[in-house]
C-alpha cells in the first residue's frame, strides 16, 4: 500500500499528512483501527544540491582519481555505480539532485577514502557534509578525524589521565577517533580548545555498535559490570 500526500502539520511526535487522492487510502481504511499499521514515510526532498556541496564532491572524486588512476569522470561513473548498488538508491545528477542526496553521497565518498586511506589534498574533514556521521565514519575504519592516519579511540569526556587501560569504559563516552599526535594534541591543549580549534566533536556509541566496530566487546561490558558490583 502506498500513497502520496503532503505534511500540514507536525506535533510534537504526531505528523499530519493531507493525502492528495482520497481513493488510495480505500485499502488502507479496510484495516481494523486497532492494528496501527506501521508506515515508512519518505519526504521528498525539494532544496538542490549546493554549490559547496558539488565543489566538495568534485573535490573527493578528483583526488580518487589520481589516486586510483581513473578519469575524473570515469571515477564519477565507478562510484556512482556503486552508490546506487550499496545503497540502493534511484540514479541522479550531480547537476540537480537534492540536499539529502548530496550529503549522502559526499559521506558515502569519504567513508570509500577512509576505508582505503587514500591520501587526499585537503583533510577530509573538510570535505565532509555530515559531521556526526564523518565522526562515526573515522571510529569505524580507525582513521584519524584530522589527518587520517591510523588512529586510537580517545575519550572526549577522560577527566585527568592514568586510568587503568584494562578498566576503561566506552560506554557513556564521546569518542573520537584521533592518530598518536593529534591525541597527543588533545591533551596537551585541553579537549575544549582542541575541539574549537579543529571544529570536531565526540560522538556516543551504544553498546551494540562498540562490539560491532571492535573497540570494547560485550565480554569486557560484563566483567566491568561485574567488577564494579563487587566493589561496593
Ligand atoms: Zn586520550
Ligand atoms: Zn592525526
Amino acid at each position: 500500500m502506498n500513497f502520496i500526500g503532503k505534511i500540514t502539520e507536525i506535533n510534537g511526535r504526531y505528523v499530519t499528512v493531507k493525502v492528495d487522492d482520497l481513493l488510495s487510502l480505500g485499502l488502507i481504511n479496510s484495516v481494523n483501527d486497532d492494528e496501527h499499521p506501521e508506515v515508512d514515510v519518505t519526504v521528498v526532498d525539494k532544496r538542490l544540491i549546493s554549490p559547496v556541496q558539488r565543489r566538495k564532491t568534485y573535490a573527493i572524486l578528483r583526488d580518487m582519481s589520481d589516486f586510483f588512476g581513473y578519469t575524473l569522470d570515469e571515477m564519477k561513473n565507478v562510484m556512482k555505480g556503486l552508490f546506487y548498488e550499496t545503497m540502493d538508491a534511484h540514479e541522479f545528477s550531480l547537476g540537480n539532485t537534492d540536499i539529502t542526496t548530496a550529503r549522502t553521497f559526499i559521506s558515502f565518498l569519504l567513508e570509500f577514502a577512509l576505508k582505503y586511506h587514500m591520501p587526499m589534498r585537503k583533510p577530509a574533514l573538510e570535505y565532509q557534509d555530515d559531521l556526526d556521521v564523518y565522526m562515526y565514519q573515522s571510529l569505524k575504519n580507525r582513521s584519524c578525524v584530522i589527518c587520517g592516519l591510523a588512529a586510537d579511540v580517545h575519550h572526549v569526556d577522560t577527566v585527568g589521565m592514568g586510568n587503568d587501560r584494562r578498566t576503561v569504559d566506552h560506554r557513556e563516552k564521546h569518542l573520537i577517533a584521533l592518530c598518536r599526535a593529534h591525541h597527543n594534541e588533545a591533551h596537551n591543549i585541553g579537549w575544549p580548545v582542541f575541539a574549537q580549534k579543529y571544529h570536531v566533536k565526540g560522538i556516543k556509541l551504544d553498546p551494540e555498535t562498540l562490539q560491532r566496530l571492535g573497540i570494547m566487546t560485550f565480554k569486557r561490558m560484563e566483567e566491568i559490570d561485574g567488577t564494579t558490583t563487587n566493589v561496593q
